[in-house]
């Protein structure tokens, strides 16, 4: 079955841990760290969005542990396994660094299930962090051969269509105060912010596209390489994990 923009394709492959090939920034200076958007590197697509700051131009940074959040300007919570991800949040002690650091200032962005840990409510679901006053529904397509990939107009992030690919995906059902609606799909939203936190329920990483990095380091007050490179990058595909599954 083929959901969602009206022009997806099954994936048949599934999210893979990332293959740890090229060295990323890892021990930094207090000052350094303030320009630093961090992706956090439990499980999931943890190399492809460290791969997609470097292409737009932003310093990224695995964390590993919670004191990797310290003087971070943002933080990339990556798709994969949202149950499995917050036992990891718990076994490895994330959750009140993780808050403080928020409270401070950090912005978050979660992708996937990054944004099912993010939700205030996880829709007949144990929620978890709480930090956005939004509904998702985990697994709302239904089997990872629901997954689709299709194109979107998103004109708060970019003027021009951009890839998506959705991978198992959840759905945002309501947004509540204080959040904007980003992107709205058939009858359900597809992005959403707040003042503090970006979701998408898509993986903009797994996609040529660098537009939602760049618009999230902005977010972070990060500054990116706007203009010196193009928002879709022609030889992305190299080092995904779609080169071992690709999505037809
Ligand atoms: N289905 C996963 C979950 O519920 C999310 C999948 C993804 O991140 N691509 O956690």
């Amino acid at each position: 079955m083929v959901v969602g923009c009206g022009v997806g394709a099954v994936a048949r492959g599934r999210v893979r841990d990332d293959a740890k090939g090229d060295q990323y920034p890892g021990d930094s200076t207090v000052a350094e760290t303030l320009r630093q958007v961090g992706v956090l590197d439990l499980q999931g697509g943890v190399q492809e969005h460290l791969e997609h700051l470097r292409l737009a131009g932003v310093s990224g940074k695995r964390v590993k542990e919670p004191a990797d959040l310290e003087a971070l300007a943002g933080l990339i919570m990556p798709g994969g396994e949202s149950t499995c991800l917050a036992r990891l949040l718990g076994i490895f002690g994330f959750e009140d660094p993780l808050r403080r650091a928020f409270a401070r200032g950090m912005k978050i962005w979660g992708t996937c299930a990054g944004a099912i840990l993010l939700a205030k409510t996880n829709v007949g679901d144990v929620s978890h962090l709480g930090l956005i006053d939004i509904d998702v529904k985990r697994n709302a397509f239904g089997s990872q051969l629901d997954s689709f990939k299709c194109e979107a107009l998103v004109p708060a992030v970019h003027p021009e269509p951009l890839p998506l690919t959705f991978i198992r995906a959840p759905q945002i059902l309501r947004v509540g105060r204080g959040v904007n609606v980003l992107l709205r799909l058939d009858d359900y939203i597809a992005a959403a912010e707040s003042d503090e936190v970006l979701v998408t329920i898509f993986h903009p990483e797994l996609t040529p596209g660098v537009a939602f990095h760049r618009y999230f380091a902005h977010k972070c007050g990060v500054s990116t390489d706007d203009g010196a490179a193009p928002a879709t990058v022609s030889d992305w595909n190299q080092k995904s994990w779609m080169r071992f599954a690709p999505i037809a």
